[in-house]
């Protein structure tokens, strides 16, 4: 079996859902799982609204779902028509906006908004393309057939970021999907969504719908995992700040874990180490153009000193200065040691005799963080920076932190 994944883009209206259903057609034999994202910008306008009914702007958010709503229904009646099934279907997606017009008056009258409200109401942007896409595969004469994220993608309650617990989902994926699969259905399922054990919806992280495919993948032992985007491939630097820059052909696993986690946006950040534990080949191909090649992920990739270069904006520095570091030992893991307990990465580091400069990308903490590094020495914040890195395998990622905001 095969894992293939369609970005919001990739099912952004008609047209689009028209290609990944040919696409999907052609892989029929190879028992296709489908993982799909929301329609493009849904997930945007689902948090945008959330927090403006929590900020007392009802009227706005509503505002917000109904034209979500015709969205929808535009795409649905273009790929649907106007017969029986068609009705149904469009009776079910209206009833999930009705769903979230009550979200939002609740989260009105509460007067605000929970990770795991949030998280509730962005899981609907995936149930809605998935209800959509299901239909329109149906009637392409597709065997689709709907599967509810939260009965495979167990996690813990981490709303907003959810671990995801593998064990769990080998075995609910071994229950749910493979005897889909194994009488020729295609299970179509919604990224970016889980629910904790006791069914309380939860989401992945911003762009969690790759790391969904690979869970998946990983947990079916796929034969390969196709992610099909809006670009021909991994490029050699961001398509919209280098308009000319080059496919990658072949890519190492660590060097495109390396740029997703330094901002490359075509894959998230967390997606390949599930399928490299188990050595699945992961590819990037444009939805667009079905017959490009495309970038392989694997193993066996040339080595290069420089692959590509990447940026990343909204990053949080934080400096300690101390003349107590000067020829002591033991301060940078003092300083881990914090990070660790307030649960923050560190992506970058920069030291010298007397500071230590590090850049994080999750500033939740921060305040915490701030408390404790201040026994340590001066400190010293800098936000809204951005990172630029050089990846390759040959030579150790190289990030730069960009002092001045990338404005672009
Ligand atoms: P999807 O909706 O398919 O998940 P995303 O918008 O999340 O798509 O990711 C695809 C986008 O990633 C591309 O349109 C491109 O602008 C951006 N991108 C950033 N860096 C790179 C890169 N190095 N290679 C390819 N795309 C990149
Ligand atoms: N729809 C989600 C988002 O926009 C997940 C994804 O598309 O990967 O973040
Ligand atoms: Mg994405």
């Amino acid at each position: 079996m095969i894992v293939a994944k369609f970005g919001g883009t990739s099912v952004g209206d008609a047209p689009a859902i028209e290609r990944a259903a040919g696409i999907i057609r052609d892989r029929v034999p190879r028992q296709p799982l489908v993982v799909v994202s929301a329609l493009g910008g849904t997930t945007n306008a689902l948090i945008a609204l959330a927090e403006q009914a929590a900020s007392g702007q009802l009227i706005l958010a509503i505002r917000g779902v109904e034209a979500l709503r015709e969205r929808h229904l535009k795409v649905a009646a273009e790929l649907l028509g106007t017969d029986a099934d068609a009705t149904d279907v469009i009776g079910e997606l209206s009833a999930i906006f009705d769903e979230l017009a009550a979200l939002a008056e609740a989260l009105s009258v509460l007067g605000h908004a929970t990770t795991r409200s949030l998280d509730a109401i962005a899981a609907k942007g995936e149930l809605l393309s998935s209800v959509l896409i299901v239909a329109a595969f149906l009637k392409r004469d597709i065997p689709a057939e709907l599967i509810d994220p939260g009965s495979v993608m167990i996690t813990g309650d981490e709303f907003g970021k959810a671990e995801p617990r593998t064990d769990r989902i080998a075995e609910r994926a071994g229950q749910v999907i493979r005897p889909l699969l194994a009488a020729g259905r295609i299970p179509v399922v919604g990224g970016f969504v889980g629910a904790t054990e006791h069914g309380i919806t939860t989401t992945l992280g911003r762009g969690g719908s790759d790391y969904s495919a690979s869970l998946f993948g990983a947990a079916l032992g796929a034969e390969a995992i196709e992610i099909w985007t809006d670009v021909d491939g991994m490029l050699t630097a961001d398509p919209r700040v280098v308009p000319d820059a080059l496919v990658i052909q072949r890519i190492r696993f660590d060097e495109a874990s390396e740029l997703a986690s330094f901002g490359a946006k075509v894959l998230h950040p967390s997606t390949i180490a599930p399928a490299v534990r188990l050595g699945i080949p992961v590819s990037i191909l444009n939805s667009r153009r079905p017959e490009g090649q495309g970038t392989l992920i694997a193993f066996d990739a040339p080595r290069r000193a420089v692959t590509a270069i990447a940026g990343k904006e909204g990053v949080t520095v934080v400096k300690v200065r101390s003349p107590r570091m000067l020829l002591a030992h033991g301060f940078l893991a003092r300083i881990f040691e914090i990070f660790d307990r307030h649960r923050t990465s560190v992506d970058v580091v920069a030291t010298s005799e007397i500071s230590v400069s590090l850049t994080i990308d999750d500033a939740r903490h921060l305040e915490s963080l701030v408390v404790d590094l201040s026994q340590l020495g001066d400190v010293s914040v800098e936000r809204n920076r951005g990172i630029v890195a050089l990846v390759g395998a040959d030579s150790a990622p190289i990030a730069l932190p960009w002092r001045a905001p990338l404005g672009r």
